[in-house]
């Protein structure tokens, strides 16, 4: 065992996944979990399955490649327009992408083609928060381009709404959406399977909406691994909002000054820290720095305050003194989960069911 050290308690996940499958379930929606959070790792993709999940997303042709070499043979979606220089590697890998550019989509054709498969794509549509997707009025002009490449079938489309400018899912955009497909099947004589109505951030709609809607997947990674809509960061009932702890153990521990002394230039990120005299104050370091998490990212127990961070020292002030060797336990944000899931230095525990 070694710290830094993050716990995963896959059973947590298993819980939240399975909550989510049930409850959408319900409402004629399929969940997605969203694996990005966790950099596709295997062990958790396996949890995602083993709880019910009969397809896989994730943003990073990367992580995809890693749970395909570790034996994972679900569907998985890539949720990030691919690159073109990437084509081969998405239709090795994906069995489905979201997509909003014709070149792409042709890569795509012609690699799927090559390598003798087919290959499943939904058109991501822009509603409003200006990030992917095409503007609704260029949408049949461009399903007259792709429709007849060989080795690609239209799946549906989907959108995604709340990521950049946080604008909310709502009955609007959601029948927009819905309405859109009509039209698509109407026009092409064609029918689509999946109406991908979003993040997280479609939760609220989804649990609440009582009209007809074709909306029918979400792509679930916050609500599935921090029980958590993406809007206002609620909890969402019965889910746990704790899976992950970061642990990381205390190198020195004294009773200092709070006033640095001497002649005060750049520190090692080019920054000039403020200081102020609170007096003496109990003063710890922590093996835990810049390397291994994203400071803003960290939320620290009760009685412990981030005071400072460089590359492999977190300094915190506590309201105890404490002992060299103690372990301190912080719980993460989305984004310090991200980081430090990413980190090499930082060991990763999984906690089994
Ligand atoms: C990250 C991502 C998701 C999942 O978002 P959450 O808010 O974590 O549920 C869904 N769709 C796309 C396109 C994404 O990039």
């Amino acid at each position: 065992m070694s710290y830094p050290q993050l716990a995963i308690d896959c059973s947590k996940i298993y819980h939240n996944t399975k909550a989510l499958i049930h409850r959408l379930g319900l409402k004629n929606i399929m969940v997605i979990p969203v694996t990005k959070i966790c950099l596709g790792h295997p062990i958790i993709a396996q949890v995602l399955i083993n709880a019910g999940a009969t397809i896989l997303a994730d943003s990073r042709v990367e992580n995809i490649g890693k749970m395909r070499r570790a034996g994972i043979t679900q569907p998985i979606m890539l949720i990030r327009s691919p690159m073109i220089s990437q084509v081969t590697e998405v239709i090795q890998y994906c069995s489905i992408s979201l997509n909003t550019e014709l070149s792409v989509i042709q890569g795509l054709s012609c690699a799927a083609n090559k390598l003798g498969v087919i290959h499943d794509i939904i058109i991501m549509v822009e509603l409003g928060d200006l990030r992917e997707g095409l503007m609704t009025e260029d949408l049949m002009a461009f399903i007259e381009k792709i429709i007849f490449l060989p080795n690609i079938i239209l799946k549906g489309i989907g959108t995604n709404l709340a990521c950049r400018y946080g604008i909310s899912p709502d009955n609007t955009n959601m029948s927009q959406l819905s309405d859109l497909a009509d039209a698509i099947e109407k026009k092409f004589d064609i029918q689509l399977d999946i109406i991908s109505g979003g993040n997280s951030a479609t939760l609220n709609w989804a649990f609440n909406n009582v009209s007809k809607t074709r909306v029918n997947q979400l792509r679930l990674g916050e609500a599935v691994f921090l029980g958590t809509e993406a809007l206002h960061q609620d909890k969402i009932e019965g889910l746990f909002c704790d899976f992950i702890t970061l642990t990381a153990e205390v190198i020195e521990s004294k009773i200092k000054p709070s006033l640095p002394w001497g002649q005060q230039a750049l520190n090692a990120f080019g920054e000039t820290p403020k200081t102020c005299d609170r007096g003496d104050v109990s003063q710890a370091i922590l093996a835990l720095g810049r390397q291994d998490v994203s400071i803003a990212g960290l939320k620290p127990p009760n009685g412990v305050t981030i005071v400072s961070s460089t590359s492999d020292h977190l300094v915190v002030e506590t309201s105890k003194i404490l002992e060299v060797g103690e372990k301190i336990e912080f719980h993460l944000t989305y984004g310090g989960i991200l980081f430090a899931m990413t980190s090499p230095f930082v060991d990763k525990l999984f906690l089994k069911y």
